[in-house]
């Protein structure tokens, strides 16, 4: 069995106790990860607040070329990162899944590796000279969840160090290998010290919260439930820390009359299903216009039936099972509740082990907790709208706010719907399709401030502005 252990200032450090991390798919032990204390944790942020000093220092350039560096190395251990990414986490290999996750890790590590913050001039005339600069912020921890454990740390560390900061990281304890590795990856580019890892189970020692109120981080970028956001809000208040929280979401598609069908169901399925639905911006609620209902789910019926479900590690897989036993519980009581008043068009029960196959209950209504709560995992209810108004303002009726879509051919029509909706990203007959160029956040409840774009890597440091 693979050792694995946290990376603090370059090195490879076990802690006095570990825990369990086990592949979903056949419920096996596949490795022990460490099992930080608050001793580590002060170590790692020691060794993040050592390495700043030179790291702040470096050019723009050398940082550019040490995070394309990153990204050529993702690439040359994408199979190896993958493979340890499916076992821990349970999406499969194929699909939307596991070599996809690296693909898009490594094309967001190059991308970042392109964005720079170049000095501002905001006057320059006889009254005198205005320049605005971005200065890195020092030490940023960051804390990320359990469904795209790579891609996620990869949008975490990649623009804190891109921008001249240095990072400790904590993955979910259901999947700390694969960063656990990642990072070990990124040691070999990048100086002792610039990125460390800490792991734990959450429960000797609440990692997490001990680095929201570490008074030597400056920064917390937190990807993760809106509860646990909430708590990373308030502890953070005491040193006043800059923080970027993405969080949970509840996003709705809105199908108007005018669709065909059967061409939208395979973008619809996708939109939903991806990674078994326990994606932030995946549809979690689907509102279909009563005139094309029983068309939209009939086709949606037909495509999902034919997907293969199975062990991530199985090339022939496309979905696998639910990524472990606290979601899938919580997909099991949403759906339960969900067929006592709905019609199950497909799926309903579970399968073995944490497996659960895709779920679509149709009928349902804004009372239904498949609707008003974030199922995060494979069950889309759909519900029937007569009225569009009525269906927008059932969208909006959510504490949540992250992302949207709007199915039509009308295009000007879906854009006029799209401004409507409460959400940080609308797409118009797709969903969930983020890219790195585009700010990507949460309104109301779920999150502030963005990631990706320049509007992402500002935040990542503080302006000062030098009057001359
Ligand atoms: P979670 O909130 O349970 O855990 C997220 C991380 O927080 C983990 O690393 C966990 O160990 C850590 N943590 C636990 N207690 C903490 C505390 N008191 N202080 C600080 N950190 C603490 O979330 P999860 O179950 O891992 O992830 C699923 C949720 O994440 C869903 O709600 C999903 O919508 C959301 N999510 C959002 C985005 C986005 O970009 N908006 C992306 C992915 C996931």
């Amino acid at each position: 069995m693979t050792e694995f252990a946290m990376i603090i200032g370059g090195t490879r450090v076990r802690a006095a106790s570990e825990f369990d991390v086990m592949n979903p798919s056949i419920g096996k032990l596949i490795a022990k990860a460490p099992n930080a204390s608050a001793q580590d944790l002060d170590r790692a942020v020691a060794a993040a607040t050592s390495a700043f000093e030179l790291w702040s220092k470096r050019t723009d350039a050398e940082r550019s070329k040490a995070c394309l560096d990153i990204a050529g190395k993702i690439g040359e251990h994408a199979e190896e990162l993958a493979q340890l990414l499916t076992q821990e986490q349970g999406k499969p290999l194929n699909g939307l899944g596991s070599r996809f996750e690296l693909g898009g890790a490594q094309a967001w590590a190059a991308y970042t590796a392109s964005l720079s913050l170049p000095v501002k001039t905001l006057q320059d005339n006889e009254q005198g000279r205005v320049d605005l600069h971005r200065k890195p912020l020092g030490v940023v921890g960051s804390i990320t969840p359990w469904n795209w454990p790579v891609m996620i740390a990869v949008w975490h560390i990649l623009p804190a160090v891109r921008t001249g900061n240095t990072v400790v990281i904590k993955p979910s304890p259901f999947t700390p290998l694969s960063t656990i590795r990642l990072v070990e990856i990124m040691n070999e580019v990048l100086p002792a010290g610039v990125v460390n890892v800490v792991t734990s189970d959450d429960r000797q020692t609440n990692i997490g919260a001990a680095m929201s109120e570490h008074q030597d981080i400056r920064k917390i970028v937190f990807t993760g439930s809106i509860n646990t956001g909430k708590k990373v809000m308030a502890t953070a208040a005491d040193t006043v820390k800059r923080l970027t929280l993405e969080l949970g979401g509840n996003d709705a598609g809105i199908v108007l009359p005018d669709v065909d069908p059967e061409a939208i169901a395979e973008g619809l399925f996708w939109g939903a299903f991806i990674n078994n639905g326990q994606t932030c911006a995946a549809m979690k609620r689907l509102y279909v216009h009563e005139s094309v209902y029983d068309r939209v789910c009939n086709a949606l019926v037909a495509f999902a039936r034919n997907i293969p479900v199975g062990d991530g590690q199985d090339e022939k897989s496309i979905l696998g099972p639910i990524a472990n036993q606290m979601q899938f519980d919580k997909v099991k009581r949403l759906v339960d509740a969900a067929t006592q008043k709905g019609r199950v068009l497909l799926g309903g029960q579970p399968g073995q082990g944490l497996f659960f196959p895709p779920t679509l209950i149709a009928d349902l209504t804004a009372t239904d907790p498949l609707v008003f709560e974030e199922q995060f995992g494979p069950a889309l209810p759909i519900i029937k709208y007569s009225n569009l108004e009525d269906a927008i303002a059932q969208a909006n009726d959510s504490p949540n706010g992250l992302g949207g879509s709007v199915w039509s051919k009308d295009i000007e029509k879906a854009k006029q719907v799209a401004n409507r909706l409460e959400c940080g990203s609308v797409w118009i007959n797709k969903h969930g399709a983020i890219q790195p160029n585009a700010p990507f956040g949460g309104v109301k409840s779920s999150g502030c401030g963005v990631e990706f774009g320049e509007e992402g890597l500002v935040e990542y440091t503080d302006i000062q502005v030098v009057f001359s």
